[in-house]
């Protein structure tokens, strides 16, 4: 089995060097691999399926030309939890919950739900997944709902400025917690932005001085750091292995 795990690229721009990264990225391991996981923040903002920006237009070429020649799961991050049926239905791709365990023992997670220590993002989080406020939210018009995406983010980069760093990290009692609880041994996540290889936990870095990957060869877990600035055949792509 040959997978990769990615999260936290934070797609705005489709000029920008990590867009034009991650369509390479699409094009060389959907060709090679089994399974592509994107474990949550792939835009750095959804306002809803019937978003016809230049991101949203593209992501939606890159996702379907990568799902017809393997498959591709995505679970929801903190900034894109409103991508919906209809997106994935449109790119052949599939949603995933939230944990989601996979080869009955690797705990899959954006990684937002493990920083537990951080009691003012729990609770927004807990209103932001609530389907009641989530449809209320999608029935205003797509003007709106940018410009309402716009002030969450903006009141969001306050807020963490305040914060300690350290709550923003994930918990290590609710990480063995939820190993516990899905009987897994091998947590991947992404979310805190602070990528590393651990014994029985991965995290994916976000795509910002560098772009990282997990890569799953049967039993073998590595974690991939590498440049954004080459793409399109700059040189011998580092991910064309
Ligand atoms: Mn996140």
């Amino acid at each position: 089995m040959h997978r990769i795990f990615i999260s936290d690229l934070h797609l705005e721009e489709p000029n920008s060097n990590s867009f034009l990264k991650f369509i390479e990225l699409m094009k060389i391991v959907s060709t090679r691999v089994d399974e592509i996981y994107i474990l949550g923040d792939l835009v750095e903002m959804w306002i809803g399926d019937d978003d016809k920006s230049p991101n949203a237009s593209q992501l939606r070429i890159i996702l379907k030309s990568a799902s017809s020649t393997c498959k591709v799961y995505i679970m929801h991050g903190n900034r894109d939890f409103l991508i919906g049926e209809k997106f994935c239905d449109a790119t052949g791709t599939s949603l995933l919950e939230d944990p989601y365990v996979i080869d009955d023992h690797i705990l899959l997670s954006h990684g937002d739900i493990l920083c537990t220590d951080d009691e003012e993002y729990q609770a927004a989080r807990i209103l932001f997944r609530d389907p009641s406020w989530q449809k209320e939210i999608l029935e205003k018009p797509l003007a709106e709902r940018e410009m309402l995406g716009r002030a969450l983010r903006a009141q969001s980069t306050e807020a963490n400025a305040n914060k300690n760093v350290n709550i923003m990290d994930a918990n290590e009692n609710t990480i063995i917690e939820q190993l516990k609880k899905h009987n897994a041994d091998l947590l991947i996540h992404g979310h805190t932005h602070r990528p590393g290889q651990y014994v029985n936990r991965i995290v994916t870095g976000a795509w910002e001085a560098n772009g990282w990957l997990c890569r799953q060869k049967d039993q073998t877990f590595q974690l991939e750091c590498f440049s954004l600035a080459n793409h399109y055949g700059s040189e011998t792509s580092h991910l064309d292995q």
